[in-house]
């Protein structure tokens, strides 16, 4: 887990400035006057606790402060992925990410790149995937159950 998580409306500032840097207040609450209706003060709040956070840099120019990432975009949706991958039992996970698929839409060249994934993970895919759960968090039979060994595909 990192102890930094974002909230969705602190995404929404991070957004503006991983765009645009370096950044004034002011500058990322008029870029999201459009979709939300934040006074000044509530969005310089949210500037404010992504600083502490340590996602934003801040620089004073003049009587102005300009705001830049510390953290790239990449990196942060790599957190929050990993965050959520972790908070569930790991035989679950191939279901989750069909769960995103469905849920998504994709293009062609997202869909062939996610083809040559696939084949590629095929070379080396276990017939099962180990949970590593903590018993009583998930209902998968702990140490030589009876769920070891079903399904099982000869080659
Ligand atoms: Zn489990």
């Amino acid at each position: 887990m990192h102890e930094n998580q974002i909230s969705p409306s602190e995404w929404e500032v991070m957004r503006v400035v991983w765009t645009t840097h370096p950044i004034t207040s002011k500058e990322i609450n008029d870029s999201l006057k459009a979709k939300k209706e934040w006074k000044l003060a509530t969005t310089k709040t949210l500037i404010g606790r992504l600083v502490k956070k340590g996602m934003l840099s801040t620089e004073q120019k003049g009587r102005k402060y300009e705001y830049s990432p510390v953290v790239s975009e990449k990196e942060s949706i790599d957190e929050a992925i990993d965050d959520l991958l972790n908070q569930m039992c790991t035989t679950k996970v191939g279901q989750t990410i069909e769960t995103i698929l469905e849920k998504s839409t994709v293009s062609m060249s997202d869909l062939e790149r996610l083809e040559a994934l696939i084949q590629e993970k095929k070379v080396n895919a276990p017939e099962k995937v180990k949970c590593g759960c903590t018993p009583g968090q998930c209902s998968c039979v702990h140490q030589g159950g009876k769920n070891d060994g079903d399904e099982i595909v000869s080659d």
